[in-house]
């Protein structure tokens, strides 16, 4: 177990509330400051520099920072507020009056979870430290911007989706075929490093050797030592009718392929929709904005009106309708499953801002017979 670490606040010396700003700025200064380059040979300004490095990462990433904070004010590291007694055995962990530490587990799943999570969020896949025996493939989690006509209806949509595979150069060992690996030095070949706070200590895979435990003597040049690539796959996706943002379709087996054998993982589409320049919608209700002119409006009228399928359908506007006046389509909204919306049409009265000269001697003698003022 490392040895318990400082308040990230501390360790950048900022307080609590300080700014986005204000902790880049003490990041670099310190940065600068503790920087191996400039102190040869000092492994107090290597470790410095490191704990700086940490606790940057963390409070200069806004949703990292929230769950630190959160921690952080619980008492989960033994310091901060409602922390400042250590109870023996307790792993210098101090819960606030209200608050214990199974509520804690309860309320934010594993804890040492989380506080990995702190660092490895986004970090899907390819890190993870190696297992025997075949390994399921990671899913992954996509979200996918489509046509809003698309989503209304259904149809298809194509996408590249990048992934992190396994190399096939050096089945993810890392090293150039025929070549041998070394132990880590920076974890000593298990693969982790751990770090704690207040007593936790949390493992993570370690950066020099990506998980592995091991480093090669002479790196694969298709993955530069990694073990694994980036590589691009073309999947369509069908969509299904009535879809809107942030439905999910799961697709299964499309994510990462499995190492050793494994099952591949799940491609999970978030679909984002795009906005219509003519239609709006709202569930399975479709809402328009259709101009109509001032002697529409005053006569009535019939007007075309389109729909998401393609059908033109006449709408009756009755004499004297006003600005802003919606009506109602039935049936031509979105359709999902049993259910279909309608299409709400609203008018907007357009005035004519030019009169040419009849126009406006119309326009009197309309005042006079009405009797409106202008
Ligand atoms: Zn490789
Ligand atoms: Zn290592």
């Amino acid at each position: 177990m490392a040895a318990a670490k400082k308040d990230f606040y501390e360790v950048l010396g900022v307080p609590e509330k300080a700014s986005a700003a204000d902790i880049k700025k003490a990041y670099r200064k310190l940065a600068k400051q503790y920087h191996p380059d400039a102190n040869p040979g000092n492994p107090k300004a290597a470790e410095r520099f490191k704990e700086i490095g940490e606790a940057y990462s963390v409070l200069s990433d806004a949703e990292k920072r929230k769950q630190y904070d959160n921690m952080r004010r619980l008492g989960a590291f033994g310091f901060g507020r409602g922390a400042s007694t250590s109870r023996p055995g307790s792993g210098g962990f101090q819960s606030e009056p209200g608050f214990s530490f199974d509520d804690l587990q309860g309320g934010f799943g594993n804890l040492s979870d989380l506080f990995s999570s702190l660092f490895d969020r986004g970090r899907k896949g390819g890190h993870a430290p190696p297992k025997r025996g075949p390994q399921q493939g990671q899913h992954v989690e996509y979200v996918v911007e489509i046509p809003f006509l698309v989503a209304a209806q259904g149809g298809k949509v194509s996408v590249e989706v990048a992934m992190t595979e396994e190399c096939v150069t050096c089945r993810g060992s890392g090293a150039k075929p025929g070549t041998s690996l070394k132990t880590c030095s920076e974890c000593g070949g298990s693969g982790n490093v751990s770090f704690g706070q207040g007593g936790f200590a949390v493992k993570r895979p370690c950066p020099a050797c990506f998980g592995r435990g091991k480093i090669p003597q002479t790196p694969c040049p298709s993955c530069q030592g990694r073990g694994t690539v980036r590589q691009s796959r073309k999947i369509q996706i069908s969509v299904p009718e009535g879809v809107d943002t942030g439905s999910k379709v799961r697709l299964s087996g499309q994510g990462e392929r499995g190492r050793d054998g494994g099952k591949p993982g799940d491609l999970i589409i978030t679909f984002r929709v795009q906005p219509h320049r003519f239609f709006r919608r709202d569930g399975l209700n479709i809402h328009v904005t259709v101009p109509i002119n001032i002697v529409q409006a005053t006569l009535g009228s019939r007007i075309r009106v389109n729909t998401i399928r393609g059908k033109k359908v006449v709408l009756k506007i009755p004499a004297g309708t006003q600005n802003g006046t919606r009506f109602r389509i039935r049936g031509q909204g979105v359709r999902k499953g049993d259910h279909v919306g309608d299409q709400y049409v609203e008018a907007k009265v357009e005035v004519p801002d030019q009169l040419s000269e009849a126009e406006q001697k119309a326009m009197e003698e309309f005042a006079q017979a009405s009797g409106m003022k202008h």
